[in-house]
């Protein structure tokens, strides 16, 4: 490298060519630095499948950019000379390249970015820490709409950006449809004669087949299966995976977004937040693709609203709240929550069949829709009283789109209510009838979902109601919590004391 040149280090979520550390390269004078490290791969230990994921779609990337007259310096795993961490691998590119200075796009994780500052007084050379500039929204633009209001709702954040981008917007600057939101009309139950449509299935090509090998000698006991891999790894797939879904899915993304079915783990879903949140796809050309298929008539305004909310909305909401609350986001526990995470959790082996159905799945795909994240897995944590801290920590392992920035809020915020209500309005907080509404798993389940007490009675029943007793001094003011208090407080005395000893077996034993 020409001693003038630059060093320019791409993180392994940010497979963009458009990313800001990669806008200005001059193909003569600078170097690519990519490197595949120990550290990342366990300060949790995540799903294999994620692992292999990134470290393919990273080979996939340096291959594309090497085609573009790059020089990429990629350092693999099983280098013998791999350093292990970011700091480390720096300091030997330095050696090698001797750059006058280095360039990066900041880091999705609070604990990199902290890391990052110091980078440059730990090398001994200039880095120029750059605006991920991938997002609708800014954290400048997040932290401005915050301020001074007393509640931070998504829905305010998610109207603003629509306004900005035009995004479902008649020319007269009303919402499509005369209306923001048709999450009413979003919650129908699954058909039984419903045939939802499968995500196109990648066959995994020689670099995905010596990473699989990598990944499965180095991370083989971490939670999961790593086979059958079927992830796309190179943007051309990952558009491929986008336009299946695009034409086969979102008309029915809206109606059954609630949905779940045994046997059927993505169902209108799209599968794509792994490609979103490590570059692959770019979350503005996916709304206004998803704008239009409803243009065009193919698919209806319900889905295609539900589905841009989801990335208008909450992807840009969480990740402005995580960096506005960040570090202190991370220790909330607003209910003092400890109990440790039970076991079943990594197994799957429990007989309340919606969890071991949510949690196989988890295993086998490193994924679950937000429903199965939210009201099976996230409900019973919250409803067990589970450590935040523990809850979070198997999030951020176990699915493959998992980085902090969007898992933590969706965790603490979401399913736990840790952070009080910063996020939401109320705790997701749900009995068995809700599961039954909006699945099939109570029909294989060897608990009865419409009894509260007793040897068969659904535990979802029982700790839902002595959550609500248990932390009635911090929830009885809510004014959306007042139904629910109106119909605890008109409730047999006996009946919630036989279902608080039910509640107190249950957690004893778990
Ligand atoms: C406890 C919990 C943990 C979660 N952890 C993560 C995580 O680590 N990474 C992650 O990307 N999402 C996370 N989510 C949000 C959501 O569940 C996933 O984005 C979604 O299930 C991914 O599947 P999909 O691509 O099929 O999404 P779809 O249902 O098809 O939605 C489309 C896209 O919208 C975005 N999106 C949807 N819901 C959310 C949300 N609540 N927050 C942010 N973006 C959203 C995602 O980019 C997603 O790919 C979590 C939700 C919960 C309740
Ligand atoms: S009966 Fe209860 S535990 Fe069983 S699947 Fe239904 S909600 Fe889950």
């Amino acid at each position: 490298m020409n001693p003038r040149g630059t060093l320019r280090f791409v993180l392994g979520d940010q497979l963009s060519l458009a990313m800001s550390s990669l806008r200005d390269i001059d193909p003569e004078n600078d170097v690519v630095l990519m490197a595949e490290v120990w550290d990342e791969c366990t300060y949790v230990r995540h799903h294999p499948k994620k692992i292999a994921f990134l470290f393919s779609a990273m080979r996939h990337f340096a291959d594309e950019l090497r085609k573009l007259g790059f020089t990429v310096d990629y350092r693999r795993l099983d280098a013998p000379d791999n350093k292990g961490g970011f700091r480390a691998e720096l300091l030997a590119a330095i050696e090698r390249h001797r750059p006058a200075r280095i360039v990066v796009t900041e880091p999705g994780e609070w604990r990199v970015l902290e890391d990052m500052k110091g980078w440059s007084e730990f090398c001994g050379c200039p880095v120029d820490i750059r605006v991920d500039d991938r997002f609708f929204a800014t954290r400048e633009d997040f932290s401005r709409w915050a301020e001074g209001r007393r509640e931070l709702r998504m829905e305010y954040f998610y109207r603003d950006l629509r306004r900005r981008t035009g995004l479902l917007m008649e020319p007269d600057r009303k919402p499509a449809g005369d209306r923001w939101n048709f999450d009413k009309e979003n919650r129908k139950r699954l058909p039984d004669s419903a045939v939802p449509p499968q995500p196109p299935r990648f066959t995994p090509d020689r670099i995905t087949r010596q990473v699989i090998d990598l990944v499965g000698g180095r991370f083989g006991d971490h939670f999961g299966d790593l086979e059958p891999f079927w992830f796309a790894v190179t943007r051309r797939d990952a558009e491929a995976a986008l336009s299946h879904f695009l034409e086969h899915a979102l008309p029915h993304f809206g109606d059954y977004q609630d949905a779940m079915k045994e046997g059927e783990t993505t169902l209108y879903h799209s599968v794509i937040g792994l490609y979103l949140n490590c570059g692959l796809l770019d979350p503005r050309d996916v709304c206004r693709r998803a704008e239009a298929e409803y243009h065009a008539g193919r698919a209806p305004l319900n889905a295609v609203e539900g589905f841009v909310r989801q990335i208008l909305g909450w992807r840009e909401y969480v990740r402005g709240l995580y960096w506005r609350e960040m570090p202190g986001y991370a220790e909330t526990n607003h209910f003092g929550a400890a109990r440790p995470l039970p076991g079943f959790y990594w197994t799957g082996e429990t007989d309340l069949n919606c969890l071991r159905q949510c949690i196989a799945q988890t295993k086998e795909g490193a994924y679950a829709h937000h429903i199965q994240r939210l009201m099976v897995t996230g409900n019973f944590a919250l409803l067990a009283g589970l450590a935040p801290k523990e809850v979070c920590e198997w999030y951020l392992i176990v699915y493959a789109d998992a980085y902090e920035w969007v898992e933590l809020p969706n965790t603490h915020g979401m399913a736990l209510f840790a952070d009080g209500g910063i996020l939401g309005s109320k705790p997701y907080a749900a009995s068995g009838k809700y599961i039954d509404r909006m699945s099939d798993y109570c029909r294989n389940c060897r608990y009865d979902v419409k009894a509260s007490t007793g040897p068969d009675a659904c535990p979802f029943n029982y700790l839902y109601w002595n959550f609500l007793t248990e932390h009635r001094a911090k929830l009885k003011d809510n004014r959306r919590m007042s139904l629910i208090y109106n119909a605890l407080d008109r409730m047999d005395r006996r009946k919630v004391e036989n279902m608080r000893a039910e509640a107190k077996r249950f957690l004893d034993a778990l």
